[in-house]
């Protein structure tokens, strides 16, 4: 059997499908390019250009009958984008994740791997946060993806299929064999932010908000490690092919970092002493998150293994610096 990986050519995905080859899984890669890149995709992998709501190339692909599992990764992911920008998405996160599942389910597709987010919380009341905590998003973002998991849930009842959510924490690092990494040039997410920074690759890093209710005032968040996420969502699709029943999970490692703390470490393992802006909050950010996370654990058996934030920062820089090399060589 097949596994068809939206947005497999994107950061997260793009770990998905080497985890998956790796395993020797046989890998379909759908993905519009619009943030990806194709040579994320080894040669192992089918890759197939296209949009994950575009419900007849969705048939086509399924009626083939050799995929047993979608794990759907393709999203818009940033946070003040769909403060400024809420249709867009609604219609990518929300409606089209409506036409792919509508898809599977004609298509008899048993198993789906969902990536969730934190977001969906909001602003929590303490930390760390569980599964069973109230889900309250405070951006329409975590809404677009919160509406994605109540989709999963009423169609798990009414359809012989099976899902696991994921709901991520903040996913940073690379591939630790150096094949693949965060390579979204315009990037917003901290760690890629301050490594670029760190590597003269951007001018600085200005700090969001010094005023939450936090140790140092700066935003807390659980930093998890790509290969690690991944793991969770190999898990995932052995428990669903056992005959598991759904569930949702948080990934992280139940401990938070500040933005100033990750500033620190980028800054203590590159060396360099960049410059740093303390400027105003950003909008739609929860003051922490950190994942309460024993039910990936006791559940999955999920055992990470790099929840070390220097590794963590190490494995982003050396990715950027081979990106830099690869983005020269290509020029
Ligand atoms: N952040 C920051 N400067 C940056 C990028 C991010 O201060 O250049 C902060 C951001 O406000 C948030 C935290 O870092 O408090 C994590 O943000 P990120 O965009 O990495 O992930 P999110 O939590 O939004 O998914």
């Amino acid at each position: 059997m097949a596994v068809l990986v939206t947005g497999g050519a994107g950061y997260i995905g793009g770990h998905m499908v080497l985890a998956l080859l790796d395993a020797g899984e046989k890998v379909v890669v759908l993905d519009d390019l619009s943030t990806g890149f194709r040579w994320a995709t080894p040669e192992a992998a089918e890759f197939i250009l296209g949009d994950f709501g575009d419900a007849a190339l969705i048939d086509s692909i399924l009626a083939r009958g050799d995929i047993d599992a979608i794990a759907h990764f393709a999203a818009k992911i940033v946070v003040p984008e769909s403060v400024t920008n809420p249709l867009l998405y609604y219609e990518n996160n929300t409606a089209k994740a409506r036409i792919l599942l509508e898809s599977a389910v004609r298509n008899h597709v048993p198993h789906f791997i969902f990536s969730s987010t934190a977001a969906v919380y909001g602003e929590p009341a303490s930390n760390p946060i569980f599964e069973t905590d109230a889900l309250a998003p405070i951006n329409p973002y975590g809404r677009s993806k919160l509406m994605v998991e109540w989709m999963l849930q009423d169609v798990a009842k009414a359809h012989p299929l099976r899902f696991v959510a994921l709901r991520y924490f903040n996913v940073a690092g690379a591939d630790p064999k150096g094949r693949l990494g965060q390579s979204t040039p315009q990037a917003t997410h901290l760690i890629k932010v301050a490594v670029q920074a760190a590597l003269g690759h951007r001018d600085g890093l200005d700090v969001f908000g010094v005023d939450y209710p936090t140790r140092d005032g700066s935003c807390v968040r659980d930093y998890i490690q790509v290969t690690d996420l991944i793991e969770a969502h190999l898990l995932a699709l052995r428990h669903l092919r056992k005959g598991g029943d759904s569930l949702t999970c948080n990934c992280g490692y139940g401990r938070g970092f500040s933005v100033l703390e990750v500033v620190e470490v980028v800054k203590h393992i590159s060396g360099v002493d960049f410059e740093v802006r303390i400027g105003a909050r950003r909008a739609g950010d929860p003051a922490a998150l950190v994942a309460g996370a024993d039910r990936v654990r006791d559940t999955l058996g999920w055992l990470p293994k790099f929840a070390d934030l220097a590794t963590i920062v190490r494995q982003a820089l050396d990715w950027e610096r081979r990106l830099h090399n690869l983005t020269l060589g290509r020029s």
